[in-house]
């Protein structure tokens, strides 16, 4: 598919890289694992927000935004990598944030928080959980508006049509990949969130007949929730491509038991998988996505879904920096949920 007709920004340069994991694979004593290394994607430190920015930060330029506006969690990965994308084009910056966990906000705060103030922010507005975030981020584009500017507002996670072109990328990319490097994949293990990601991965293969099945590892909802949004995420890219196309609503599916007992929060299984991952391979997953969803590629596993013959890809989408917000818990000197 053609995605050249699109405007876009280039943030990383040639693909990242696909790789087996052999000590993990003989650790997990299972499938084989390879892993996407889409936590070396630019933007410093990178991951899967950056593919979606590439599009999303074009079309703001397009529009001569001189403001973006986005929102996320306290430590938000995509925050941070809209700031640094903002600070590459020479366009201020401003976020709402939302206290998912009641008092979980500090401006003290390590990991993300550190990082956006260090790369100076112009304006966090926080606002408790539940709250309407369109209008929160509304709002603060009239204030832009109000003072002479033109805001561009991303949608948390950057995930809509336009942002999960991103990820057709990413499908094209590792098709390009098996192809050159040989690599039969039989499954793939993606995190799903707000669903840019798994959506716009679906919609890439759908399209480019791809026929790897997509396993997402919900990282705030269960299957009932998670699925309709995904396929609608998938849906809306695949219209935007022009593909004629209806998702099967059967091409979606997600587990949900690892992001328990609620988003952002750590359980043990999540500091399992940063532990294991860390020590058999060296790489650094975080606590608050990736982690979790290792975590279900580990418990898959032990319950018998995936085959021991079967090549299985995990999606690395970076967040490492979260790691800081949360050092006792993952290094095990602090108690976890279950
Ligand atoms: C945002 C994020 C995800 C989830 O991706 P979505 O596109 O929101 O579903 C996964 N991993 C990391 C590290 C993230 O920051």
């Amino acid at each position: 598919m053609d995605l050249s007709r699109f405007p876009r920004r280039v943030y990383t340069h040639g693909a990242t890289p696909l790789e087996f994991m052999p000590r993990f694979t003989r650790a997990l004593g299972g499938p084989q694992v390879w892993i996407k290394r889409d936590d070396m994607l630019g933007l410093a430190p990178g991951g899967n927000k950056t593919r979606k920015l590439e599009f999303l930060v074009a079309d703001a330029l397009a529009q001569g935004a001189d403001t973006l506006v986005t929102c996320g969690a306290p430590q938000s990965n995509h925050c941070r990598i809209t700031l640094t994308a903002a600070r590459r084009e020479g366009l201020k910056c401003r976020f709402v944030i939302e206290e998912r966990v009641p008092n979980s906000y500090r401006v003290d705060a390590s990991g993300n928080h550190f990082l956006f103030r260090l790369l100076g922010v112009d304006g966090i507005t926080v606002v408790p959980a539940g709250t309407n975030m369109r209008e929160a981020m509304q709002r603060v584009a009239d204030e832009v508006a109000a003072a002479g500017g033109k805001a561009y507002v991303i949608s948390g996670g950057g995930s809509n049509a336009l942002g999960g072109l991103g990820y057709v990328a990413c499908a094209q990319e590792l098709q390009q990949q098996f192809y050159e490097q040989g690599v039969r994949i039989d499954r793939v293990v993606v995190g799903s969130g707000s669903s840019g990601t798994h959506g716009g991965l679906l919609a890439g293969f759908l399209g480019n007949r791809i026929g790897i099945p997509i396993v997402g590892i919900g990282v705030s909802r269960d299957p009932a929730d998670q699925d309709p949004l995904v396929h609608q995420e998938a849906q809306a890219v695949a219209d935007l491509l022009g593909l004629d196309m209806t998702v099967p609503r059967e091409a979606v599916l997600t587990f949900g038991d690892y992001w328990r007992p609620k988003y952002s929060i750590p359980n043990t299984k999540m500091v399992e998988a940063v532990q294991m991952l860390a020590r058999t391979e060296g790489i650094l997953l975080d606590p608050v996505y990736t982690g979790k969803v290792m975590a279900g590629l580990i418990g898959l596993t032990r319950a018998g879904y995936f085959r021991a013959d079967e090549n299985v890809l995990f999606l690395h989408t970076g967040g490492a920096t979260a790691l800081h917000a949360y050092e006792p818990q993952v290094l095990g000197d602090a108690p976890v949920a279950e």
